[in-house]
């Protein structure tokens, strides 16, 4: 039986954006999906900054921002109005990311282009028309037995193996888990509908404050509409999904007119959570992991996280590191950050923004949107954008200070040669160790440094230096924001526990390791 590292089950956008990072850190994977094509559903629309910033370390940030409309302004409209009701500038993110917006694009087309980019790698296997039937491990790898199309059914085995089947996964069930967590009492219709006229040009996202329940459109790409609405407590799930029924609310949002709907369906809303992400050498990740409310575009967004998180340890335990650190934090980190970030968040949107008495949908809503009056923006669009997750209780983190387990803010550098580029562009697949200096790190040898993380053979060092202090030969020149957000700490960043290969912080100088 052939044997690949990595074996990864499902091709949902978590499974691709698995594979995509297992390529960028030159690891083979073999990919089962039962499908024999892409699901040409819409499903997710929103790709957020954190999200879109992964992209960029994986090089195809371009070619989505090409294919989706990138929106850094959010201008929310109340049907039939004249001006919006008001705006979100997300280019309060600028200071921190190059991703100072959200990309729309359906999910079908984010999954077409991921497949594309992991195909062309080709260090990946991707097997469509392949069901996992059943799975097992043992001390040393994970076995699946899988049904192709044809009904054969073969045996692959892997080292590792990553459950990404969504929120009916087999792997989850084979591990004897369930997703525990409550179901809201709102059901929601998403429809999908066509509009050819003058009325596709109308702006968006639009609200119909009219109606009882919230009523929103947006469009997803030219000619085509989201529609979402919730349910009354009484009201059939027959009756909203009746074209009649779909028709008027079109004519609310959008005015009168034809359409062409292309698919519906009534959701009930969850917020569950699997007790574990790892057992052993299985994993899961994305919808097989957890599920929560679609209010703020989490889901499939916290699910590539997941999946960028979960390839770089894969490849460093591949490559000899330690299983049970790196694998443990992979389940500690991810499993916090979805019950302490993302459920809370998708939580408080579902319960006061959509689930609520028309009272506190009213109350919500004018506080919304005075944020940006009020100057708040900058607080609350990091978490708009996942910029804010923490890993504090990382097991594989030690030292302390203001960064530790946050994500490293990003911003202007200028490069020894001249020419200006972001923090973030300067990551890779390869560990890095960035030394922010005032000056006092006297004798700047990166060869010194490498010999203090011998274990780290491919340790990439860059010294980045203030604006103002005389330059030092090699080192990148931080813009004046990202100097000021980096220093309040007082704490020296540097790489704390070599002996694990981990990236944290430190108050203690170099010089004294
Ligand atoms: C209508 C709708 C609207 C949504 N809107 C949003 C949104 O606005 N923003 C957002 O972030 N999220 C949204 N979501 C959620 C988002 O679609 C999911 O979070 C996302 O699809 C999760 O990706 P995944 O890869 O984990 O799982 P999935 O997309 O479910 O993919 C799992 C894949 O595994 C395959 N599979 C299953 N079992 C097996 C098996 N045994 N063997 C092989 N293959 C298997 C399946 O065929 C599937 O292709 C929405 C979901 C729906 C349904």
């Amino acid at each position: 039986m052939n044997e690949t590292p990595v074996l990864i089950v499902g091709g949902g956008p978590v499974g691709l954006a698995l594979a995509l990072g297992l390529v960028r850190q030159n690891v083979h994977s073999t990919l089962f999906e039962t499908k024999s094509e892409i699901d040409p559903h819409s499903r997710a629309l929103g790709i957020l900054p954190r999200t879109l910033e992964i992209f960029r370390g994986w090089d195809i940030y371009d070619r989505f921002v090409t294919e989706g409309e990138f929106l850094s302004k959010v201008r929310v409209w109340i049907a039939h109005g004249s001006r919006p009701a008001f705006e979100m500038d997300l280019g309060v993110l600028k200071k921190i990311t190059a991703a100072d917006g959200i990309l729309i694009l359906p999910q079908n087309r984010t999954e077409r282009l991921l497949l594309e980019c992991v195909k062309a790698a080709g260090q990946t296997d991707v097997l469509l028309g392949h069901e996992v039937k059943h799975i097992q491990q043992d001390n040393e790898g994970a076995c699946v037995e899988v049904q192709n199309s044809g009904g054969e059914t073969k045996s692959y085995r892997g080292r590792y193996l990553v459950g990404c089947d969504g929120a009916h996964s087999t792997v989850r069930a084979e591990l004897g888990w369930e997703l525990e967590g409550k179901t809201y009492p709102t059901r929601i219709l998403l429809a999908d509908i066509r509009i050819q006229d003058e009325r596709d040009q109308l702006p968006w996202p639009v609200f119909a404050p009219a109606v009882p329940g919230v009523l929103a459109g947006l469009r997803y790409q030219p000619q085509h509409w989201r529609l979402i609405s919730t349910l009354s407590p009484g009201e059939s799930e027959k009756a909203v999904l009746d074209p009649s029924s779909i028709d008027t609310k079109v004519v609310q949002l959008l005015g009168e007119g034809s359409h062409e709907q292309l698919w519906s369906s009534v959701f009930h809303i969850h917020c569950r959570t699997s007790p574990r992400f790892r057992q052993g050498r299985v994993l899961l990740a994305g919808d097989a992991a957890h599920i929560n409310s679609p209010a703020g575009g989490q889901g499939m967004n916290s699910g590539i996280q997941d999946a960028h998180n979960l390839a770089w340890k894969l490849a460093r335990v591949l490559a000899g590191a330690d299983v049970e650190s790196l694998l443990t934090s992979y389940d500690t980190e991810r499993r916090q950050t979805v019950l302490a970030s993302v459920d809370r968040y998708t939580d408080v949107l579902t319960r006061y923004g959509i689930g609520a008495p028309e009272f506190v949908r009213k109350v919500t809503a004018t506080l919304v949107s005075f944020l940006p009056r009020l100057g708040l923006l900058s607080l609350v669009a990091p978490k708009m954008g996942m910029l804010d997750t923490t890993y504090t209780q990382s097991p594989i983190l030690s030292g302390h200070g203001r960064w530790l387990g946050r994500r490293a803010p990003d911003g202007e550098v200028t490069a020894p040669d001249g020419s200006t580029t972001r923090l973030i562009d300067l990551t890779g697949s390869q560990p890095l160790l960035l030394l922010f200096d005032e000056g006092r790190l006297p004798g700047w040898d990166p060869g010194r440094i490498k010999q203090l993380f011998h274990n780290i053979d491919d340790l990439k060092v860059i010294l980045i230096v203030p604006p103002e202090v005389p330059s030092t030969e090699g080192a990148y020149v931080a813009s004046e924001p990202l100097w000021q957000i980096w220093t309040p700490s007082g704490a020296w960043p540097l790489w704390s526990d070599p002996m694990v290969t981990l990236v944290g912080w430190s108050d203690d100088r170099l010089w004294h390791s």
